[in-house]
């Protein structure tokens, strides 16, 4: 059966090093005046929306959608300049998977919290091509993790004839609560510091996606 498979960016894909971080409180940092918004707050599995509406309320400032719009607007450019000052890379087997996924015929997509042109912002800077993920639940969708993830794998299955096995793969407890949440499979990667007691929900969890029971679980096998 077709594989319908929604891929988070950060931590499951590839590692920015904290530019992700870095750039959110640049963009509220511009706009509030305010820096350090988000100290002590975990980002893993969050989305844009979401950290916007944290960052605006830590300091002080009236959250409403002008001034998220306002903070999502100066992301990507703040998310160019962080990256230029780490060394962010994909984690290993993410592009032979994906590559793989495509030659085999399945529909490769993105489910993250990311907004759209920060998450290809991201991809471009390790290597991969944007266009190659033929679809996307992002973080201009949706502030609730859940949700964004239900709309992109409305746009996944809306790409297939026919059955498709949906697959969420994502390296946070918050991957697998979505998955969960939209009554999908989940695969779940150790690439990050989310522990085996929180991806505990998963289908499969792996060190990462050399992994051949993840290859075989996404309907592909590993050369
Ligand atoms: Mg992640």
């Amino acid at each position: 059966m077709r594989v319908v498979a929604l891929f988070d960016v950060d931590g499951t894909l590839l590692t920015c090093r904290g530019a992700g971080r870095q750039a959110l409180e640049d963009a509220l940092a511009d706009l509030t005046g305010r820096t350090g918004l988000l100290e002590g707050r975990t980002l893993a599995g969050g989305t844009d929306r979401k950290l916007a509406r944290w960052g605006l309320e830590a300091a002080g400032h009236p959250v409403d959608e002008a001034a998220i719009a306002a903070v999502l607007e100066r992301l990507p450019g703040a998310l160019v300049t962080a990256l230029e000052a780490v060394d962010a890379r994909a984690h290993a087997g993410t592009f032979a998977l994906t590559a793989a996924m495509r030659e085999a015929g399945h529909v490769v997509g993105l489910g993250t919290g990311n907004v759209r042109e920060g998450a290809h912002i991201k991809l471009r800077r390790v290597g991969f091509d944007p266009d190659d993920f033929a679809f996307g639940g992002f973080g201009d969708d949706d502030e609730d993790r859940n949700r964004l993830i239900g709309a992109g794998i409305g746009r996944g299955l809306a790409l297939c004839d026919g059955p498709a096995r949906v697959v969420v793969i994502g390296d946070s407890d918050r991957d697998v609560a979505a998955a969960k949440a939209n009554g999908v499979a989940c695969v779940a990667v150790r690439t990050s510091q989310s522990t085996d007691a929180q991806l505990a929900g998963a289908d499969l969890i792996v060190d990462d996606l050399t992994d051949p029971r993840a290859w075989a679980f996404l309907g592909v096998g590993r050369h």
